[in-house]
């Protein structure tokens, strides 16, 4: 049976991620409800902006059920924002669901620098990676749990703790398969 991944669907770029697992060999759920995660291999939660997503997502009652989600989850960007366990320059009631223990900086790159392509070293790939950052966060680990997997100007840009995947970046724009396939073989790999 395909592996069986989730993309959260409630805002941001969740089509071109679904494309991206699809290509990878992946059956792809759009999860809207918490119900969608049910059977699930695997999740991912996309770009776009945090604040709204982290609205939606206490709106749709899917704060505790994305805390005990046992299967890895991959946040890109927006969604790495909200699986810290800390974040800088985020709202007052900014959705923190703890999963992975690093600080994130939101819009490290401030106004200036909005968007940007760089060739990124990836710990688990053997060339780089043109990885698109779109208004994005950096971080630090708070604890050597974290395995920093790509550092950009210092600060972390990819990391893993456990199955809890996070990248700064934009990987389903990157028009590169290698981190979706990562993740894919990891979520296999947990089933
Ligand atoms: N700056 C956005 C936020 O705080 C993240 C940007 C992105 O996901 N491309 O949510």
């Amino acid at each position: 049976m395909a592996v069986k991944i989730g993309v959260l669907a409630l805002q941001g770029a969740f089509a071109e991620h679904s494309q991206y697992l699809q290509r990878c060999g992946a059956e792809v759920v759009e999860v809207r409800l918490p119900a969608h995660l049910d059977g699930l291999d695997g999740l991912i939660l996309p770009g776009g902006e945090s604040t709204t997503i982290g609205k939606l997502l206490r709106r749709y009652q899917f704060e505790e059920p994305l805390r005990q989600f046992s299967k890895p989850i991959w946040g890109t960007c927006a969604g790495m924002i909200l699986l810290a366990q800390e974040v800088i320059n985020g709202l007052p009631d900014q959705l923190m669901l703890q999963r992975i223990d690093l600080r994130v900086t939101r819009n490290a790159f401030g106004r200036q620098v909005d968007s940007f392509t760089a060739d990124l070293e990836v710990s688990n790939l053997s060339q780089p990676l043109p990885a698109v950052f779109i208004r994005a966060p950096l971080a630090e680990p708070l604890n050597d749990q974290v395995e920093v997997m790509a550092r950009y100007r210092g600060q972390v840009a990819a990391a893993r703790q456990g199955n809890i995947w996070v990248s700064s970046f934009h990987p389903e724009l990157s028009g590169d398969l290698r981190m979706h396939q990562a993740f894919v073989d990891g979520c296999v790999g947990s089933r």
